[in-house]
């Protein structure tokens, strides 16, 4: 990945060492801070591994000659495979596949988390916070779920970094109760530490109005930063929400012409957003950020009965999830399942054949329909 090395090449071989540790060292301490009452555990586990990052670290830093007489300008000019454009982060994949539409002919997006892996138990490498620090734009959520992020972001030597939050970006509402769900006390958990407090809801792209917002203002933060790519970065973005446009129209009408306005989730729901703007309302094992991997017998017996009653034909699924309870519901009750695409992050497979928010969003249209008919 070029972006790990760009800035930190030879010419400032020492401090730069430095800063290499100290980032390491800090990471360290972030996993434990993150971490709680397993610290210790962690941060055992993590040692090895940030052992090794650090040593994959250096070996490129000496094999490129630190040291070696070489004068500091062609250590730059060594470095200038790195684009001219802008270095873009994004923490999960729907404002990764925004930003690389708008601007990958010309800029480096990457996705923090690696394809595949659950967002919400995400940890960053050494690499990841490497990779910040050399970032022009890092776009993340702004949300319960990632909050340790602002953590990782104060810590960052990158004064120029642009940061932009999700949630800044639109209305956001309050979790919702969820209606029938009964929660499994967890064994050894202080009951309620957070209170009863509502939580924001921060799963504002799976709105697909919020998502145009979404990308034009991206689109306005790229031209800002690069002037010269403003066309593109608008014209693409232009493009992109005439897509977003056209699915929203399509949820419309698929929920004006269904027969039932109610869809069910065994699995965790992160899409108030969605549902919201079709009016549709919903039923769901557990809270759209929720950690919990198992529910109570009362809630999926109040699903089941839901599902019965109502004579429901689909129970939904998300991503990467062990879609167990969504079966056993099914099983019970003759409906199917299907999966509803929240767009958190996707498998490996989706990534490599280039799968976008766009493309899921369209596949989630054609599930709805089946659901609401
Ligand atoms: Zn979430």
């Amino acid at each position: 990945m070029s972006g790990l090395f760009v800035r930190g090449s030879c010419g400032s071989s020492h401090s730069e060492l430095r800063v290499l540790f100290t980032n390491i060292f800090r990471d360290t301490f972030l996993i434990g801070v993150r971490m709680n009452n397993t610290t210790l555990t962690k941060l055992t586990r993590q040692l090895p591994r940030l052992l090794l990052a650090a040593l994959l670290i250096l070996l490129p830093l000496t094999a490129a000659g630190c040291g070696d007489g070489r004068p500091p300008e062609q250590d730059t000019s060594a470095a200038s495979d790195s684009p001219e454009g802008l270095v873009i982060v994004a923490s999960i994949f729907a404002p990764y596949d925004f930003a690389r539409t708008i601007a990958g002919e010309v800029a480096e997006v990457s996705m923090l988390v690696p394809p595949g892996v659950e967002t919400h138990s995400f940890e960053p490498s050494p690499q990841d916070i490497i990779l910040l620090n050399t970032a022009d734009v890092f776009i993340y959520v702004g949300g319960e779920s990632d909050a340790w992020l602002e953590k990782v972001v104060a810590s960052l030597d990158n004064p120029g970094l642009t940061l932009v939050r999700l949630t800044e970006l639109v209305a956001t509402v309050e979790e919702e109760e969820l209606e029938g769900v009964v929660e499994l006390e967890e064994p050894g958990e202080e009951a309620d530490e957070d209170g009863l407090e509502p939580e924001m809801d921060e799963h504002v792209w799976t709105s697909l109005r919020n998502a145009q917002t979404i990308v034009s203002s991206l689109a306005d933060t790229f031209s800002g930063l690069d002037a010269g790519h403003a066309e593109l970065y608008q014209a693409n973005a232009q493009q992109l929400n005439d897509e977003l446009g056209a699915l929203d129209t399509r949820m419309t009408e698929i929920v004006k012409n269904a027969q039932r306005k109610t869809v069910v989730f065994g699995d965790r729901f992160p899409l108030r957003y969605f549902v919201d703007d079709y009016g549709l309302s919903y039923y769901a094992a557990f809270p759209g950020c929720s950690t919990a991997v198992d529910t109570s017998p009362a809630t999926i017996a109040f699903l089941v009965d839901t599902v019965r009653e109502q004579d429901i034909p689909v129970v939904f699924y998300i991503e990467l999830s062990d879609q167990r309870i969504a079966r056993s519901i099914a099983e019970e009750t003759g409906a199917q399942t299907l999966l509803f695409h929240s767009v958190h992050n996707i498998s490996k497979e989706d990534m490599e054949a280039g799968v976008s928010y766009v493309e899921l969003m369209r596949a989630n249209a054609d599930n709805l329909e089946v659901a609401l008919n």
